[in-house]
């Protein structure tokens, strides 16, 4: 896709990240998962692989989004699927998509408000991913650059942060160290998009690393299977191998975010892993 130039929309790269509130290193980390939704893959195999080595048939798939504090900062990552399909399922083509609860729902049991979150992250421009993110025009977006570019339209996600004053800070190419104490870093792996990213989180029970959409389900890490419809497979298969890479020097433990299975991998909402 080509890039869309667009103008007035205020950066701040990696070096001016640790200039946002400081709670220091110690700063009390955690993070919690939410349900952002879920979908029926109708073919599975034929959406998911561009080498066919899926079983043929439907398989679901979920939509999480997590809130990530740090002291009294409160990062969004993902806002999944809109708010508007909630309490029915809707057949999208190749996909049937179900909103039972939405992410200020969710909040509110967490005991905070749409205005507590201060950056959404957003890991990739697809609408499964976007769909809420409009929903909290105060906090800060946090997103690659090229998939910001890339959303421009009538339906753009991103509108709040259109804006000269907006407040926005991309990934154009280095990881992001997101509270300037290195414990929540942005990582660069493009390839499922043109500015695709993932999140390490150093919690203080062990490094957990949310995948984005490099990978789908756990036999697309098993197969290294990429999508038909990723921008770049040679820039995928890169990513692939960094991400392995630093999930083995960090010790961290994976989680795919479409992955019904890695649900469990964290404490069942409302509670929080440490
Ligand atoms: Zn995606």
């Amino acid at each position: 896709m080509k890039a869309i130039a667009y103008v007035g929309i205020a950066t701040a790269l990696a070096l001016s990240a640790g200039a946002s509130a400081q709670p220091g290193p110690a700063a009390k980390l955690s993070i919690v998962r939410l349900d952002c939704g879920n979908a029926t893959v109708k073919n599975f195999d034929a959406f998911f692989s561009d080498t066919h080595e899926y079983p043929v048939g439907p398989r679901k798939i979920t939509s999480s989004c997590y809130v990530v504090r740090h002291g009294s900062d409160v990062l969004l990552w993902d806002t999944g699927f809109p708010a508007a399909l909630k309490g029915k399922s809707t057949d999208m083509g190749a996909l049937i998509v179900r909103v039972d609860r939405t992410i200020p729902d969710q909040l509110a049991t967490l005991g905070l408000k749409v205005s507590d979150i201060d950056i959404v992250g957003i890991s990739h421009m697809h609408g499964d991913h976007t769909g809420q993110a409009a929903d909290f025009p105060l906090a800060k977006l946090l997103i690659g650059k090229k998939d910001l570019e890339a959303t421009t339209g009538p339906k753009d996600p991103f509108g709040p942060w259109r804006s000269v004053d907006a407040k926005v800070q991309v990934m154009a190419g280095s990881d992001i160290d997101v509270f300037g104490d290195g414990s929540v870093i942005v990582l660069n792996l493009p390839g499922h998009t043109p500015s695709h990213i993932a999140l390490l989180v150093k919690l203080a029970s062990g490094n957990v690393m949310l995948s984005g959409d490099l990978y789908h389900s756990t036999m697309a890490r098993q197969l290294r299977g990429v999508p038909p419809f990723n921008t770049s497979r040679a820039e995928t298969l890169a990513s692939i191998d960094r991400f392995e890479r630093l999930a083995r020097s960090y010790r961290a433990k994976v989680i795919i975010q479409h992955e019904p299975a890695d649900i469990a991998k964290l404490p069942a909402f409302p509670k929080e892993a440490r």
